[in-house]
């Protein structure tokens, strides 16, 4: 089969011809109808080779849908031919964050050497995919998997961010929205289906505003070093009740700390270089806002976010790519000319 993998580290990823796989006992074998593209890739690929965890050559792809192609020994209850996402952060299925579907947060994840599909495990920028247990498959019945395969990252991920914060989102409250792109213009529209808050979305260009504008956002404004006293314009003193920032370069981060409220949630989703970090303390922060760094969502998340798509009230922007231009879409990606999501259909 053909797959999208990271070869060599600092190099562009190839498409390249590997054995199919088979499912062993417990797993699953997708054929892949839709992968999309993220910025943890990109993360993942900008590393040094003293920094990098996983082993080489790697199949890329967190974002995965697929039918359920074969099944290994064991496994029951799955129909052939069923269309299904896949659930990403694959934990033991044993320990007490897994038992509560948060397998995100596995204890034992690390210790049982047990990764994501494509970022450690062969992911889902290729034909064929294991999965490792049906437990991380979410049938999705009719949808269209080009459609609907960012929600397993690019929409659990804000999905999970605002679902804690919901009780801070009362009416005339505001949610700033720090960028507007994969994740964020899927947390724009769940802020307004989900809550009664008002919607502020920062981004860099003007036609990214118009985009923000166009998925829900009440308010737009230029994310440049003007940003914060402008967003205060809107807000007044009260400020943001939560600050979503899909970037997390140290700029976006100064910006989220000073338009937050007293009593606020200061959520940092994106990954930015990993080296930014919000100061919080007596006079240097708002009273009770609490500052946090999530990763991805739970199991029952990815499930009531399905049965959101089932409503119809979420309108994912994606650009379709081919296998073969698989390294066409991480280029546009890091040059961020992508609207939306990039998603590769093998
Ligand atoms: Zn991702
Ligand atoms: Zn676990």
């Amino acid at each position: 089969m053909q797959a999208l993998q990271y070869v060599t580290v600092g190099a562009e990823p190839e498409v390249r011809e590997i054995p199919t796989p088979e499912p062993g006992p417990g797993q699953v074998l997708l054929q892949v109808t839709a992968a999309g593209v993220c910025h943890s890739d990109d993360f993942v690929m900008s590393m040094p080779a003293e920094a990098f965890g996983f082993t080489l050559p790697l199949t890329l792809g967190h974002e995965g849908a697929g039918t359920v192609a074969a099944v290994g020994e064991g496994v029951r209850g799955l129909e052939l031919g069923t269309s299904v996402v896949v659930y990403g952060p694959w934990g033991c299925g044993n320990c007490w964050f897994c038992a509560q579907g948060m397998e995100n947060y596995c204890a034992r994840a690390a210790e049982l050497g047990i990764f994501p599909p494509g970022l450690g495990a062969p992911g889902a920028i290729a034909e064929y995919l294991i999965v490792d247990s049906p437990r991380h498959l979410v049938p999705i019945g009719g949808l269209d998997p080009v459609a609907t395969v960012p929600l397993t990252d690019a929409g659990l991920t804000p999905y999970h961010a605002i679902k804690r914060s919901l009780g801070k989102l009362r009416p005339g409250s505001w949610a700033v929205v720090i960028g507007s792109g994969g994740l964020g213009h899927v947390a724009i529209q769940l802020l307004r289906h989900l809550s009664s808050a008002r919607v502020i979305a920062l981004d860099v260009s003007d036609d990214k505003l118009q985009f923000a504008k166009s998925v829900g956002a009440h308010e737009a404004v230029l994310s440049d070093a003007q940003a914060a006293d402008n967003v205060r314009k809107i807000t007044g003193a009260a400020g943001a009740s939560l600050v979503l920032d899909f970037v997390g370069y140290q700029p976006t981060v100064d910006t989220a700390m000073a338009v937050a409220g007293v009593d606020s949630d200061v959520t940092i989703v994106g990954l930015g270089d990993g080296k930014s970090a919000a100061r919080v303390g007596f006079g240097i922060s708002p009273y009770e806002a609490a500052v946090t760094s999530p990763y991805w969502g739970t199991r029952a998340e990815l499930i009531e976010l399905i049965d959101l798509a089932h409503e119809g009230v979420l309108d994912i922007a994606v650009e379709r790519f081919t296998l073969d231009e698989g390294p066409e879409a991480y280029r546009r990606l890091a040059a961020g000319t992508l609207r939306g999501r990039a998603v590769i259909v093998p």
